[in-house]
């Protein structure tokens, strides 16, 4: 996808700091943090929701190695004991405005909220 940010990240089209990469997955800190540490975990190939990613049959594929990147970070980061919040921001009302799909790591502080 040529005009998505995150693809042009994942091309160098666009400078970003890469936390961590694997074949499936890149990681990049949000450009506006909501918390102490505010990664996006982002699956390589572009798809633009989960039912996207569905329709290609991924799910089950990208749910695997998406949390396990997840986690990994998490230790890199060295907040997998402290703890952190894992979201998917779902379409227009759950909040998505990048629609590459990314899963957003929040940690590093204690995290005001549950949901909302
Ligand atoms: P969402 O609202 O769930 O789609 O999340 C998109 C996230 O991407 C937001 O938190 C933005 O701050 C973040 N974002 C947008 N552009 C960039 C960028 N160039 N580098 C890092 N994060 C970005
Ligand atoms: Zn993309």
């Amino acid at each position: 996808m040529s005009a998505c940010i995150f693809c042009k990240i994942l091309k160098k089209e666009i400078p970003s700091q890469i936390l961590f990469e694997n074949e499936n997955v890149f990681a990049i800190r949000d450009i506006q943090p909501q918390s102490k540490e505010h990664v996006l975990i982002i699956p390589k190939k572009h798809y633009s929701t989960l039912h996207e990613a569905e329709s290609y049959g991924e799910l089950e594929n990208l749910s695997k190695f998406w949390l396990s990147a997840a986690l990994e970070v998490s230790k890199q980061l060295k907040i997998d004991f402290s703890g952190y919040r894992l979201v998917i921001n779902q379409g227009e009302n759950g909040g998505q405005t990048v629609f590459h799909l990314h899963l957003h790591l929040l940690g590093g502080e204690r995290l005001s909220g549950k949901f909302v």
